[in-house]
């Protein structure tokens, strides 16, 4: 008897190969030893979160015997933390954003799920680029959408052309992660306003926004001063998703946000669609804690943290120069995307298993023939594992 739905038994088999990958680290290290296993599968970050947030949480405590202090608030989150978020944003984004432009919401994946949930029509089309972060799948599906992936050229970036050919009438949103997880690649200006044109051309075609949703947790760690363009001033139809998950260490305290286009019509139901969302998918309001412990740490320098993983991405690179794997080097994010030996990223992935090393095959990010590794680990850990590599690697390509 079918105890699931036929949706969700497809979900569970397709499964997130990065969520298996962190059971079997879980696991391996019962069996051998937390130190003896090498694990660069999944995006957890490593950093403390800046001591502001320790203080921030004593004071909380300290707080917490007033009524209702842990208690629900409005469903896009408290008015003092939009405002704190919104005045933030305005300095990234490059616009002026109030507070009604933005919404707290459960991490990243909150907001996207919200913002799915509030615009597709059964059977909408939502495009991305591969390869791309395998829970967008079940993020578009959750709310009836088709996800449909466009190839990349060669470099991971954008396949104009392809893009242009991807977009039929159902379209209704792109999807970018720029810097991307899993490549690193950061986009630059030019290639966001060729997006945006190919993108304003659709939704003049279509007779509705074909939203360019452009999801950006990891834009504090752009290396090398390269810059992350903001999409906002570029398209009315932009809506940046991000998180404080990876910038802060927070990633357990799902405290995430959208922002959207001051300039976008019909504003107040798009914002109110996406509150009601947020509501009726059971998040009902983002984490009281977290807010507080986001407002505090607003404004914190992150220069540490690009300091550490830019060390850890050149040992990282050091380390499969040394085993003769292929690589493009990574502009940000704290991941790297590896050719497999041979091409066969199941094969290379065992042979990396057998040295206890973790990565993740390139399938589970829409593209078979690459690893993704991620360097929110150790320096130490990631030193550890260069014999590993070269030897998964040889065996590879015997
Ligand atoms: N988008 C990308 C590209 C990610 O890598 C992640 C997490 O790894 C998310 C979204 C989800 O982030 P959050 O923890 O804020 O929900």
């Amino acid at each position: 008897m079918a105890v699931v739905s036929e949706m969700m038994k497809e979900s569970i088999e397709q499964g997130s190969l990065i969520r298996q990958m962190f059971d079997l680290g879980i696991k391996l290290k019962q069996q051998y030893g937390e130190e003896n296993v090498l694990d660069f599968s999944l995006g957890n970050p490593d950093l403390p979160p800046p001591p502001v947030v320790q203080e921030a949480m004593a004071d909380l405590a300290k707080n917490l015997n007033r009524p209702a202090s842990l208690g629900y608030m409005q469903n896009a989150g408290f008015a003092w933390a939009l405002e704190a978020l919104a005045e933030e944003l305005s300095k990234e984004q490059g616009v002026g954003l109030s507070r009604f432009d933005v919404m707290l919401s459960c991490g990243a994946a909150g907001a996207m799920n919200a913002f799915f949930h509030s615009v597709l029509e059964r059977d909408d089309e939502v495009l991305a680029f591969t390869p791309y972060f395998g829970e967008y799948k079940f993020y578009v599906r959750n709310h009836g959408g088709i996800l449909k992936t466009v190839p990349t050229r060669e470099d991971f970036m954008p396949d104009f052309d392809a893009l242009e050919k991807s977009i039929t009438p159902k379209t209704r949103a792109l999807i970018i992660n720029s810097p991307n997880n899993p490549t690193g690649v950061i986009y630059s200006e030019g290639v966001l306003k060729k997006l945006v044109a190919i993108l304003e051309s659709a939704s003049k075609k279509n007779g509705r926004p074909v939203y360019l949703v452009s999801d950006e947790p990891y834009r504090y760690l752009a290396y090398d001063n390269c810059q992350v363009p903001s999409v906002l001033p570029l398209y009315t139809y932009a809506v940046v998703i991000s998180s404080f998950s990876k910038k802060y260490g927070i990633a357990g305290e799902r405290i995430g946000y959208l922002a959207v286009s001051p300039e976008i019509e019909d504003k107040e139901l798009l914002m109110g669609a996406c509150i009601m969302s947020n509501r009726i998918l059971g998040f009902v309001n983002p984490p009281v804690v977290g807010q507080y412990l986001m407002k505090a740490a607003l404004g914190s320098s992150t220069e540490n943290a690009l300091s550490v993983y830019a060390k850890r991405r050149e040992i990282f690179c050091d380390i499969l120069d040394n085993a003769g794997i292929e690589y493009q080097k990574p502009m940000g994010a704290f991941y790297i995307f590896p050719k497999a030996p041979d091409g066969d990223d199941e094969l290379f992935i065992k042979c990396l298993q057998e040295e206890k090393i973790l990565g993740v095959s390139g399938k589970g990010f829409g593209l078979a023939g690459y690893i993704r590794l991620c360097y929110a680990v150790e320096e130490r850990v990631i030193e550890k594992s260069r014999e590993g590599f070269k030897r998964a690697a040889d065996k590879a390509r015997s």
